[in-house]
């Protein structure tokens, strides 16, 4: 099976780069196939595999970085065997994609790598279209914009006749942005965010604030199962457990109710902001979306992020509820989100507030409080686990 990437964003000396990361992603999904190997070619990822094509979709599916993907069958260089090729590629294409269809443009297309083969791209072309299309009375050429192409990929390591392209994740190979620090809740928006963050080629680690004993261990348990499901889209990742009761009980006892939650969100942020530093990650990245609760107004944001050091990337800042559940659903995180577990923000919460927060007032409010002391606490006491183990 080849997958292919796109070729646009892969210029110049970043492309070895790219193909490397995609190739170890690729191992790292885990698709439970033995002897699963992968090489590298000029544009393409070829993998091969003691098993059919259709059990590796699933798990290539979870590799960012890849376009599209087509099964695909090693021949001899011989016009005989590819087109005998071709024609089971074709039926198959056929079958599956454009079934009861009385006509469908289509092409063959030869990339001709190997310049040692003796006769030119559409010489070969016009050739195989002739000894495959009699079977297959469907079929009408149509070079400009074809609907199915018969594909012979001829290079030295081949030749691969394919006539299928199925699309793939898409995306950014995970890594190839760098990493990033992703603020896990055990809620519904943040394992969604962190999935978007790892489409776009970030390698995502997690930070989470518990309010022990507040929230029981069932939040734990809850929150490793969350990270065990996104790691399905990446090889590996930390999490990061912060003790966060005696934050949250100083806060309660020296400052203004109604800014205890832009508070704890800001010693977050602070302490976020501290791990990531340590394993050099570039960015924080939440759950947040404009306008969902109160915490999540332009103010309070503002006043939020201004405690972070790095950059705050909110994947699903414009998006609804309701799309962020589709998501959700898709990527298999909502099942967990739901088990019921008590979050930390839930704890000492005011009855009412602030909703457009003001940072001379955070400042003002946090005066009293050990706020570098805190931080290093926090950090010092928390419990570190790896995935896989
Ligand atoms: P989520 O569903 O992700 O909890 P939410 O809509 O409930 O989001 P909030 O609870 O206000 O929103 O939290 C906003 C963001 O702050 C979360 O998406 C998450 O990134 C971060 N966050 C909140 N609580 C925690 C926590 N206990 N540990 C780590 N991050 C948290
Ligand atoms: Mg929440």
């Amino acid at each position: 099976m080849a997958g292919r990437y796109p070729e646009t964003g892969l210029q110049g000396g970043h492309r070895g780069f790219y193909e490397r990361r995609l190739c170890e992603n690729r191992g790292a999904a885990r698709p439970g196939v033995p002897e699963l190997r992968n090489e590298r070619i000029r544009g393409r990822v070829l993998v091969r595999a003691g098993v059919t094509a259709e059990r590796l979709l699933e798990p290539v599916s979870r590799v960012f970085g890849v376009a599209s993907l087509s099964p695909a069958v090693e021949v001899e260089a011989d016009l005989d065997q590819i087109a005998a090729a071709g024609r089971v590629e074709l039926r198959q294409a056929l079958s599956l994609q454009f079934a009861g269809r009385e006509a469908v443009r289509f092409r063959v297309k030869v990339n001709r790598a190997d310049k040692g083969f003796p006769k030119r791209s559409n010489q070969i072309e016009r050739e195989l279209a002739e000894a495959v299309m009699p079977e297959f009375p469907a079929l009408q050429v149509n070079l400009g914009s074809p609907e199915l192409s018969l594909e012979v990929d001829l290079r030295q390591e081949g030749p691969w006749v394919f006539a299928r392209r199925i699309p793939g994740p898409g995306g950014l190979p995970v890594g190839v942005m760098g990493r990033v620090v992703c603020l896990l809740s055990g809620g519904i928006d943040s394992p969604v965010a962190a999935w978007l963050a790892m489409k776009r080629g970030m390698r995502v680690d997690f930070v989470s604030f518990y309010s022990f004993p507040h929230v029981g261990p069932q939040l734990r348990e809850k929150l490793i199962r969350q990270v065990e499901n996104l790691n399905r889209w990446q090889p590996t990742a930390k999490l990061t457990i912060v003790p966060f009761t005696p934050i949250q009980e100083a806060i309660r006892d020296s400052c203004p109710p109604s800014y205890r939650t832009v508070l704890y969100r800001r010693a977050m942020q602070r302490i976020a902001s501290k791990i990531a530093f340590r394993s050099n990650a570039k960015a924080l990245i939440t759950g947040e979306s404009v306008g969902q609760v109160a915490s999540q107004t332009l103010e309070n944001m503002t006043v939020i992020e201004a405690a972070s050091a790095l950059p705050v990337l909110r994947p699903l800042v414009t998006m609804d509820k309701l799309e962020t559940i589709a998501l959700a659903r898709r990527i298999g995180s909502y099942e967990t989100s739901n088990l019921p577990a008590p979050d930390c923000c839930t704890v000492f919460q005011p009855d009412h507030p602030v909703i457009y927060g003001i940072l001379e007032e955070a400042l003002a409010a946090e005066q009293g409080l050990d706020l570098a002391a805190m931080t290093a606490e926090a950090v010092r006491g928390s419990e570190r686990l790896r995935f896989p183990e």
